[in-house]
């Protein structure tokens, strides 16, 4: 059978799983589960690749709500990856239902490819995009050294076969002060409160120098325990991002040094963690791309190159990518102005357009395999690889 032949056949196979992938797509959508809580998600996705004939393993790399779903047992090993976590009050303002549905059907409509090709196809289910890197702690188990290639799409207001990510390093900073009445012994007390709130003034003043890409942001997780009591303890998560390593690791020093000021200024003692998994920037295979763009054009989808203006972000896929070819692709499910991250964003996530996303993903996700399953093609992607 000739390779459109077989496209056409795993477009079709895409379309008879219709209702079942928007299904779970809904179910998963409207139990939106936090990071490394996405029990009902992971259970719904493996049950469905066991159904079809998947070997299921939960539990990879140490996370509960990971898994690996592998058909074939050949080379070359194609991973494409699933996310499935959501955002806290926003629910799937990121549209993570739509990665890890659009990963199953792709992957399922591939079982007609492997069957005639070789080769395998292997779903990694990765928990906790959203804050916790669980993609960092999959590479870091080894669970991508037998892979070959590595494709994920995700949804926004652009179609794309490529996209850039920031460098991006979490800070854990608490201030620890002294308490007193706020009314009748203010002066026994020692705010950090205070301290962190002269931290941000600091951040706010650094944020006006530093490079046009990079991005400082954080919340306060603890602002003390009533207005009569001097805060006696304050906490905040800060995330800090750059496009490379030597940038972010000058602004991490950078920012320390605003905490630190604000504890000399107020008294209150700094304590501060840097967290270990440090999302890595996106190293987008562009043969790869190439296929993964003609593919969705033959859709009939508008695809546009990855323009740096339309904002960047982090993901922990580029972890994958430093260690696999890979690309980071976008399909397109709401208008320009319905940003992610955002409610209305979640809305499209279960829209009609967000239904037609899943199954353009997965249809070109599913005929991207179809060319990678070639001889010459293979070698040409491991080559861009392993020369950039
Ligand atoms: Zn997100
Ligand atoms: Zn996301």
């Amino acid at each position: 059978m000739d390779i459109e032949k077989l496209k056409l056949k795993t477009k079709a196979s895409v379309e008879s799983q219709k209702q079942q992938l928007i299904q779970l797509s809904l179910n998963i959508h409207d139990n939106p589960e936090l990071a490394f809580e996405e029990e009902k998600a992971s259970a719904w996705l493996t049950s469905y690749f066991v159904d079809s004939g998947f070997h299921v393993e939960r539990g990879i790399a140490g996370l509960a709500t990971a898994f690996r779903a592998t058909y074939g047992d050949e080379s070359p090993r194609i991973a494409l990856l699933a996310e499935y976590d959501a955002l806290p009050k926003i629910g799937h303002g990121c549209g993570h239902n739509i990665i890890g549905v659009s990963a199953a059907g792709a992957a399922v409509a591939s079982k007609a490819t492997i069957d005639q090709l070789g080769g395998s196809i292997v779903v990694i289910g990765s928990p906790g995009e959203e804050g916790l890197g669980g993609k960092i702690d999959i590479v870091k188990a080894g669970a991508f050294r037998e892979i070959d290639v590595a494709m994920l799409v995700h949804p926004n207001t652009k179609n794309m076969p490529t996209e850039e990510a920031l460098v991006c390093s979490t800070l854990d900073v608490e201030f620890f002060g002294r308490p007193a009445h706020a009314a009748g012994h203010p002066e026994k007390g020692i705010n950090a409160l205070d301290a962190m709130i002269l931290a941000f003034t600091a951040i706010n003043s650094l944020r006006q120098h530093i490079r046009g890409d990079a991005r400082i942001h954080g919340i306060i997780t603890d602002g003390g325990e009533a207005p009569n009591i001097v805060p006696a303890h304050s906490a905040a998560v800060f995330l800090v991002r750059a496009l490379d390593y030597d940038y972010l690791s000058e602004l991490k020093d950078k920012v320390l040094n605003c905490f630190t000021g604000a504890s000399v200024a107020t008294g209150a003692k700094l304590g501060h963690k840097w967290r270990d998994r440090i999302y890595a920037p996106m190293k987008n295979n562009m043969t790869l791309a190439g296929l993964f763009r003609q593919n969705l054009e033959s859709l009939g989808r508008h695809v546009e190159a990855f323009d740096p203006h339309f904002g960047l972000g982090s993901t922990d896929m580029g972890n994958v990518s430093q260690v696999v070819p890979s690309i980071h692709a976008t399909i397109a499910i709401a208008p320009t102005e319905a940003l992610i991250h955002t409610p209305e964003f979640a809305a499209a996530a279960a829209s009609q357009a967000g239904h037609q996303g899943l199954l353009d993903a997965a249809k070109a996700m599913a005929m991207t395999v179809i060319d990678i399953l070639q001889p010459e093609v293979i070698d040409k992607i491991r080559q861009e690889f392993h020369s950039g």
